[in-house]
């Protein structure tokens, strides 16, 4: 069923978008931003070209550093590990971190009648996770950015049962409380990554609360991770994601910027080796296609930063029913086709783009999403999925020689 947001919901997210916007705007057009942008899309083709390669490096690096890695053909894939994994650690409470990988796989959705509970560790997340209905984020990086304080206040009041304040400040301190409570019997943590370094076999993630370091430190941590996010370097890697941050936060760093490239572990007594010192006893990398593999070349240039939709006139008018699950804007209508079928491509709003280029004129990467939609609307057509209208409009010319 559809779900448009409301018209106070979109005048906050536009809010929002401005305040990125004018962060953004003294930063990403820097010498050193510049440089940044050159340097990335330089990694990335190279990343696309040699995938396998970089794919079959990647995973010899994490075998060495003894990180399991599973791949996954697609969503049900992912889920059955993940399943198996969370069988075996008998896990009952999960800390979960921001991750649009994980939205993709719908893994909340898929947990929800297993008597599980998954603990958004993300303020932004955790609020829409207290929501209940209507919680599907505006933006990869700020997913509750459409929501005021007032609508904050009343959705942790009413759902945590507690009477704070319209202060952000007193309703993050409850909500981390809480979220800290739920977390004490946690032994599963499970995440997405912001890249990934084949040679050395590292998971690069970055966020601003501290939360995957929390995520990170239960006894197993599962990674889910499309095969997009793999770069030839660690170096490569760190540039990734902080050309992500410049054009999602309009901040040169995060706060936090964690390079896990193993379980935990020790070796301080005798050399003997000894895990789970104070992180994980084991990692597991879950690394998965779902249609990536087939995707329009152009698409896995992504790095997730979300300017595209703060730019795009549509998203910004009717907001979030503009592109596929957590996938946002006319990108994530694109990746629809990939990810499903032409059919969801066209209930995503395929049709819904003006094909006015402001998404690629914002693009770090310069991708061409409106011209790649334009595309895709041809190939739609040729099997069956247009607007009605337009199918009237065909009819008329054929038997009439006019649109009317
Ligand atoms: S398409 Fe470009 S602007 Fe949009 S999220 Fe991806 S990298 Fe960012």
């Amino acid at each position: 069923m559809v779900i448009w947001m409301k018209p106070s919901e979109l005048e906050t997210m536009r809010k929002s978008f401005n305040t990125v916007k004018s962060r953004s705007d003294s930063i990403k057009d820097s010498p050193s931003t510049k440089r940044l942008k050159n340097r990335v899309q330089e990694i990335k083709k190279e990343s696309i070209e040699n995938n396998d390669y970089y794919l079959n490096q990647a995973l010899e690096s994490f075998k060495r550093n003894d990180i399991d890695v599973l791949m996954a053909e697609n969503a049900q894939d992912a889920l059955d590990i993940i399943d198996e994994l969370l069988d075996e650690y008998d896990a009952k409470v999960i800390a979960k971190a921001k991750s649009n990988t994980l939205g993709e796989i719908n893994l909340k959705g898929h947990l929800a009648d297993k008597d599980i509970d998954v603990v958004e560790t993300d303020l932004g997340d955790r609020i829409l996770q207290l929501k209940r209905t209507d919680n599907k984020p505006v933006h990869p990086t700020g997913p509750a950015s459409h929501l005021n304080v007032s609508n904050i206040t009343d959705i942790v009041n009413e759902s945590l049962d507690v009477n704070v304040n319209a202060v952000p400040r007193e309703i993050m301190e409850v909500v981390r409380g809480d979220v800290l409570n739920r977390l004490k019997n946690a032994n599963v943590g499970i995440s997405g990554a912001n890249a990934i370094a084949s040679e050395e076999g590292s998971c690069v993630m970055v966020h601003n609360e501290g939360n995957i370091s929390i995520v990170s430190l239960k006894d197993l941590h599962i990674i889910v991770a499309g095969i997009d996010k793999i770069v030839p370097t660690l170096e490569d890697a760190i540039s990734l994601v902080k050309l992500e941050t410049v054009f999602a936060t309009g901040n040169y760093v995060t706060s936090y910027m964690n390079v896990i490239s193993g379980p935990s572990k020790t070796a301080d007594i005798e050399k003997k080796l000894l895990k789970n010192m104070y992180g994980a006893e084991r990692v597991v990398l879950i690394l998965l296609d779902n249609g990536r593999s087939e995707a329009t070349e152009e698409c896995l240039y992504c790095i997730g930063c979300g300017n595209c939709v703060v730019h795009c006139p549509v998203y910004n008018a009717v907001g979030n029913e503009f592109g596929f699950n957590n996938y946002l804007g006319g990108r994530g209508v694109a990746m629809s086709k990939f990810i499903e079928d032409d059919e969801t491509c066209f209930n995503s709003g395929l049709y819904m783009c003006t094909l006015c280029g402001l998404c690629t004129l914002n693009c770090p990467l310069t991708i061409p999403t409106n011209e790649i939609l334009e595309n895709m609307r041809k190939l739609s057509t040729e099997v069956g999925f247009y607007p009605k209208a337009h199918g009237k409009i065909k009819d008329n010319v054929s038997r009439n020689n006019s649109p009317y």
